[in-house]
């Protein structure tokens, strides 16, 4: 019998596993799960609007999709229509591949206040998610305070900043677009609690900050430490040195050369979101870095906002039936594997790091694990009769491969001003497009 293989969930880490069993040329049935009628998790919902080359990875995981081995089931939600437990008894090899959709807590008071959000909300909210549509922070503002040194910490404040003219060719919705670019904001503070050294940012990202239309960045030149100093590899010490220089040119720009301006801030921890129902400001301790970690000196400050967003990692829900790391934010696993018949790829198996490339490796072992616990070709259970029998005795409206392309036709023919596409927002919307 050909292997019956499940894949929950339908972002890089799942595509790239189901790309590897594909490549190990196994006989094998693919059936790639996902909760939303769309595929492609983080790419479509994760990153930037305005960075659409990064998404382009979709179309070699649409080719996966419609490979004769793969199904792809959308709007079914496992551990809500179909448990894990059911899956694991129907299908050979179980791959959770569900990632890292939710908001770590900062852990400071005042935290849930109106007008602070953790990132993977925030970035959902510009990107369309369903969950997040209905988010209508408010940004009637003036200043905004990011926090953290990560890429998500410059896409939010990049997005908040661009003007409607560098967002026009974009899948950027325009429930968000037009809070944004009404918004009267001038100042956004992106704050880290550790050096220039230290951010996680990468060059390129970072050097798009110094040139946007209406938006000047800004550092303090005191700020900056003279050289990249410590053990690191060659590779991870020319990535320093370009960040530093990039931030050393940001010194010498002035706040009044453009209408906006974000201020790369370092060496400050938050300790306290001000305000009393709402945020007016975030209360900072200033740090040094010791071996290589924050450490407040006991001086503080305060950033007058009206908005905070919290980019400072993401996490994993648990997930039902499974061992669960809660202080990880990921099912406990051993380099993938969780359980007899049960795998972990992406971001719930290492934590969320990387770029979507870095989830390659995760779906070549999670294909030589499955192989190499059941034997190419030699599966026992029946997979998809199976799960196709549990659907429709369970009444769940399965959305395939073809019908999402249906509905991507539709969001590529309603797109305007040469945006990619006008995303569906809401899976109400993409169901009845299907009728
Ligand atoms: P990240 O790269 O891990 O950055 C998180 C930032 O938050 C770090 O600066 C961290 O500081 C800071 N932080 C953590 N806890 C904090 C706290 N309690 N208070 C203050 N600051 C805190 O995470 P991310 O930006 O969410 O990105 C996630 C992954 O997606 C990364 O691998 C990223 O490269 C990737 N990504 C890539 C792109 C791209 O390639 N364009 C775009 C978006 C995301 P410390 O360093 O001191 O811990």
């Amino acid at each position: 019998m050909s292997l019956s293989v499940a894949i929950i969930g339908s972002g890089p880490a799942a595509f790239y596993t189901a790309g590897a069993l594909l490549k190990s040329d196994t006989d094998c049935r693919i059936d790639i799960i996902e909760r939303l009628p769309c595929p492609y998790g983080l790419i479509r919902f994760g990153v930037a609007p305005d960075h659409e080359k990064t998404k382009n990875v979709w179309r070699a995981f649409a080719k996966t999709a419609a490979h004769e081995k793969v199904n792809f089931y959308g709007n079914v939600e496992i551990g809500k229509e179909i448990s894990l437990g059911e899956l694991r008894r129907i299908y050979d090899a179980v791959v959770l591949a569900v990632g890292a959709g939710s908001d770590r807590a900062v852990g400071i008071p005042g935290e849930d206040k109106k007008g602070v959000f953790g990132s993977a909300t925030f970035v959902n909210w510009y990107n369309g998610h369903p969950d997040c549509r209905d988010l209508e922070p408010d940004l009637d503002v003036q200043a905004a305070v990011v926090l953290g040194n990560g890429n998500v910490a410059i896409d939010v404040a990049r997005v908040l900043v661009k003007t409607p003219g560098e967002m026009a060719a974009t899948d950027l919705p325009d429930y968000a677009a037009r809070p944004i670019h009404a918004s009267p904001l001038t100042d956004v503070y992106m704050v880290g609690r550790r050096g220039p050294n230290e951010a996680k940012y990468t060059n390129v990202e970072l050097r798009e900050m110094g040139r946007l239309e209406n938006c000047v960045a800004l550092a303090e030149a005191a700020q900056l430490p003279d050289s990249v100093a410590g053990e690191m590899s060659d590779r991870d010490r020319r990535m320093k040195e370009k960040n530093l220089a990039t931030v050393r040119e940001f010194t010498t720009r002035k706040g009044d050369e453009k209408p906006k301006r974000v201020h790369f801030k370092y060496y400050a921890q938050p300790v306290e979101i001000l305000g009393d129902a709402r945020v007016t400001g975030v209360r900072f301790e200033r740090t040094q870095v010791v071996d290589g970690r924050a450490e407040g000196v006991g001086e503080y400050f305060e950033i007058a906002c009206g908005l905070v967003v919290a980019a400072i990692g993401y996490t994993s829900r648990p997930v039902a039936e499974t061992p669960f790391d809660a202080r990880g934010g990921i099912v406990r696993n051993d380099d993938g594997r969780v359980e007899d018949g049960l795998y972990a790829v992406g971001w719930i198996k290492r934590g969320p790091s990387g770029v979507i490339g870095s989830n390659k490796p995760d779906g070549k072992l999670a294909a030589e694990q499955i192989l190499a616990d059941h034997g190419a070709g030699s599966g026992e259970k029946s997979g998809r009769a199976a799960f196709e029998a549990l659907l429709a005795e369970r009444g769940v409206r399965a959305v395939s491969f073809s019908e999402w392309q249906t509905i991507e036709a539709a969001e590529i023919a309603n797109a305007r001003h040469g945006a990619p596409r006008k995303k569906f927002v809401s899976t109400g919307e993409m169901l009845a497009l299907l009728g």
